[in-house]
């Protein structure tokens, strides 16, 4: 028996995310040795508890979650572009001692949006909310060619902020704009996994548009019920989830694992 890989998530709050749950099973689809723990950290501990974490040999990698990204974005390492850009980290990897650090969210979002076959090039995208997972997922929007993309958030200030940062790659817009149709929707924003969605008043669509909740919830969310009522291509965030986990693996073991099974596995929870 090789030695049990030590892995993790770090974060606050922690004890209801499915990352644990989504790497075990990776783990033993690809018959690799590991333990995967949810640690709560707070921010003030995190310097502290990463040396303390990477200081086992047998450490490999480990997950970041709110509110740790940001702070993950300045430990000691080798930052890719795509990190550094957002300064934003949810991925770090123990290679030969010295630590990478790697933002998978865009890559999972993408990934997801491929295997539900929803394209966005000249498409006109509507984003609702400007918080960090709409940044991580901007970066790879502006550059995948959409015609236009409009970010509307509850602070105006925030999405003029995105906005101005990457103005250069596309038609990017901080209003909604009536006279456009919207061929995708993304709600981004944390506004919560009950009640109502209330949704902005003048959006053109039809049913030939495509809603995105990067929420997730083992029943509908309240965003998805609404795009219902509109449009058959409705879909959650459990793909961009899985598919970021998936990406972890693969920079933590050099091969993605397998998604076939995971989607029914998180379904069956439910029941
Ligand atoms: P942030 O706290 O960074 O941002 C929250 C966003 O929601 C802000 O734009 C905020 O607006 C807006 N918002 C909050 N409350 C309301 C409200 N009542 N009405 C309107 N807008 C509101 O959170 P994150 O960006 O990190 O996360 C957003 C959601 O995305 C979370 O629910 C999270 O679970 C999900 N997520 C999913 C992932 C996945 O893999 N599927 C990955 C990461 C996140 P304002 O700026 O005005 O405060």
């Amino acid at each position: 028996m090789p030695n049990k890989y030590k892995l993790g998530v770090a974060g606050n709050p922690i004890e209801h995310s499915l990352s644990p749950f989504i790497h075990s099973r990776f783990a033993k689809q690809e018959k690799i040795n590991l333990s995967y723990m949810p640690y709560r950290v707070e921010p003030d501990n995190f310097n502290e508890f990463i040396v303390d974490f990477f200081s086992d040999p047998l450490a490999r990698g480990l997950n970041i979650t709110l509110p740790l990204k940001n702070l993950a974005a300045q430990i000691a390492g080798n930052i890719s572009k795509e990190a550094k850009h957002l300064q934003a980290v949810n991925t770090i990897t123990k290679i030969d001692g010295a630590l990478s650090l790697d933002s998978t969210d865009g890559v999972g979002f993408m990934e997801d949006l491929r295997s539900k076959k929803i394209d966005i090039i000249g498409k006109n995208i509507l984003i609702l909310g400007a918080g960090a997972a709409v940044q991580s997922i901007l970066y790879k929007l502006v550059t995948g060619n959409p015609n236009t993309i409009s970010i509307l958030n509850r602070s105006q200030d925030k999405a003029e902020t995105l906005v101005e940062k990457y103005v250069e790659y596309t038609s990017l817009g901080s209003c909604l704009k009536e006279d456009i149709h919207y061929d995708l929707i993304i709600n981004g924003t944390s506004a919560g996994l009950t009640g109502e969605f209330i949704a902005p008043e003048g959006i053109n669509l039809s049913n030939s548009t495509c809603f995105y909740d990067l929420n997730y919830s083992l029943e509908s969310t309240p965003f998805c019920s609404w795009a219902k009522e509109h449009s058959s291509q409705v879909f959650d965030g459990i793909g961009m989830l899985i598919y970021q986990a998936a990406q972890s693996f693969k920079l933590w073991f050099g091969e993605a694992p397998s998604t076939e099974y995971i989607f029914q596995d998180i379904q069956n929870l439910n029941k």
